[in-house]
């Protein structure tokens, strides 16, 4: 189905009795919405640019009760059926109780009086908090069906941003870090629409691409590397995993699938989750994350230190990796508590025997601290940004590891203890 529709003036969207398959938002003209009285049609509503109409029928998926006409020409953009099924499938089941009671209320209060309907609609607006949270409603719904094409579309893209040992400089690892090439809008980051694939279902797909790009990252890195490829032969590459990506029954099995694609070990995939996801839901991470350890998949704990855990997580999981966030990192050069706080966490990571990556290092003095904490493993801007990871083929990746290399010569601090390094054998007991 079309994400937006033309309709000319005097032209039906849709009329009384047709089978509800989507609703519309006004994007430019005018909508006028008709109901049929004692058999004579009369104007319920008229409803201008940002106006949400048919949503009714294609929440209790019954036919329409009223009919739609274009006052003027008018540019539409389309809900489908699906858009709103998976966004009801996800609702917490109280609210989707009251939803239908509501919708259920208001068809027989309709078939009473049809002219209840611009009544009704507004009162909807307002009940949703009022026009900023549907024009943000809007938006997302637009940046949907943008998302939806642009993965059909290869507009999607993976820039990789290197990991590297502290002490030595060498790149251990990349992280996976998604990006949108929007053909009007430029590169978009992953903050503005992931948030948009969770919402709308399309994650699972995203995660399939970034899994599939990765492993052929991966792979071509290697082969196209300076030394043969030597460097990097232990290099691991790291995919950000959303809370639905844990509930897809075969996430390990479709991530086997590309791995076999490009003959490659399990043990060179880490999977980062954030510590509020596993706190938000315990026992179906433990499940979903076992089974990718059982299978030799790496997995780390992003952001930690953000997501009000209890540190009885690390007691019942088994991790490879703790990435501390980018917030304790920032102040660590002149402010004393981040650099107590960073410290412990380093401790705590070093007593259990997990190694630990700093995030977001920007200048050379958080580097030094972080050297004299026994932080292990560093990314940031400082080493480099993320780039597009074809980028990365015509770099001698070795110029990263010289330059840090000989910064390093000039810093006085050493580190405090060398962590566990990163490479997992299969056999490995966990
Ligand atoms: P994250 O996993 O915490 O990723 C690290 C973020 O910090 C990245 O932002 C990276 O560009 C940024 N960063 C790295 N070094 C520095 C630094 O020195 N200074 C500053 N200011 N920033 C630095 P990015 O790429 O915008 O990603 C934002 C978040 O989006 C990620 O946070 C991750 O949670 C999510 N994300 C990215 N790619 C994916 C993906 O493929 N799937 C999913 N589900 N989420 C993704
Ligand atoms: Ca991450
Ligand atoms: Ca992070």
């Amino acid at each position: 189905m079309p994400t937006t529709r033309k309709v000319g003036a005097g032209d039906y969207i849709f009329r009384f009795g047709d089978p509800g398959d989507c609703a519309y938002v006004i994007d430019s003209g005018e909508v006028q919405i008709i109901v049929s009285v004692d058999g004579e049609d009369r104007i319920a509503s008229r409803l201008d640019a940002g106006k949400l109409f048919g949503e009714m029928a294609i929440i209790d998926r019954r036919a329409r009760m009223a009919s739609a006409i274009a006052a003027t020409d008018c540019i539409l953009t389309v809900i489908t059926i699906d858009q709103l099924n998976t966004r009801l499938d996800l609702l917490d089941p109280v609210l989707r109780l009251c939803l239908d009671t509501i919708t259920g209320r208001l068809r027989s209060a309709m078939h009473t009086n049809p002219l209840l309907v611009p009544a009704t609609a507004e009162s909807r607006h307002d009940l949703i908090d009022g026009a900023s949270s549907a024009i943000s409603a809007v938006t997302r719904i637009r940046l949907e069906n943008e998302l939806r094409f642009a993965i059909n579309d290869n507009q999607l893209c993976l820039y990789l941003q290197p990991i590297l040992d502290l002490a030595n400089s060498q790149i251990v690892g990349f992280e996976s870090l998604i990006r949108w090439k929007h053909p009007q809008r430029g590169v978009i980051g992953p903050d503005e629409f992931i948030p948009v694939a969770e919402s709308s279902g399309l994650i699972g797909g995203i995660t399939d691409w970034v899994l599939a790009e990765a492993c052929r990252a991966r792979a071509e890195l290697m082969a196209k590397a300076p030394l043969g490829g030597r460097m990097l032969e232990d290099a691991f590459i790291s995919v950000n995993l959303s809370a639905q990506d844990l509930v897809s029954p075969a996430l390990a099995e479709r991530l086997m699938g590309h791995l076999r694609d490009h003959d490659l070990p399990p043990e060179c995939v880490k999977l980062e989750i954030t510590e509020s996801l596993l706190m938000s839901a315990p026992e179906l991470a433990a499940r979903s994350l076992g089974q990718c350890r059982d299978m030799g998949f790496q997995v780390a704990i992003d952001d930690f230190g953000t997501g009000f855990a209890s540190f009885g997580y690390l007691q019942q999981f088994a991790v490879d990796g703790l990435k501390i966030d980018r917030r304790f990192i920032s102040g660590l050069a002149s402010a004393a508590k981040d650099r107590a706080i960073v410290g412990s966490m380093i401790n705590l990571a070093s007593s259990l025997d997990i190694p630990v990556i700093a995030e977001g290092i920007e200048d050379q003095q958080q580097a030094d601290v972080l050297s004299e904490l026994g932080c292990g493993y560093v990314q940031g801007f400082l080493y480099a940004r993320p780039a597009p990871w074809q980028d990365l083929m015509g770099v001698d990746l070795l110029t990263v590891q010289r330059r840090r290399s000989s910064d390093q010569g000039a810093a006085s601090s050493q580190p405090k203890a060398k962590q566990k390094p990163f490479a997992r054998k299969k056999a490995e007991a966990l």
